[in-house]
């Protein structure tokens, strides 16, 4: 039995963008705090603070 605890937040180590996950419609959302987006900048190729400790388990 295999158990993934997949994580429910991210963050761009890079530009700051924030996101979260949004379990009904399977998707990472902006994260909105203060009532500002926290989109980062647009140009930016996010790298998730998540990338090291996150990969998908797949059974072979
Ligand atoms: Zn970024």
């Amino acid at each position: 039995m295999v158990t993934i605890d997949p994580p429910t937040e991210r963050t761009c180590e890079r530009c700051g963008r924030e996101d979260v996950w949004n379990a009904d419609r399977q998707t990472w959302v902006i994260r909105t705090s203060d009532g500002e987006k926290r989109v980062g900048n647009p140009q930016c190729l996010h790298e998730w603070d998540i990338n090291g400790a996150y990969s998908p388990v797949v059974e072979s």
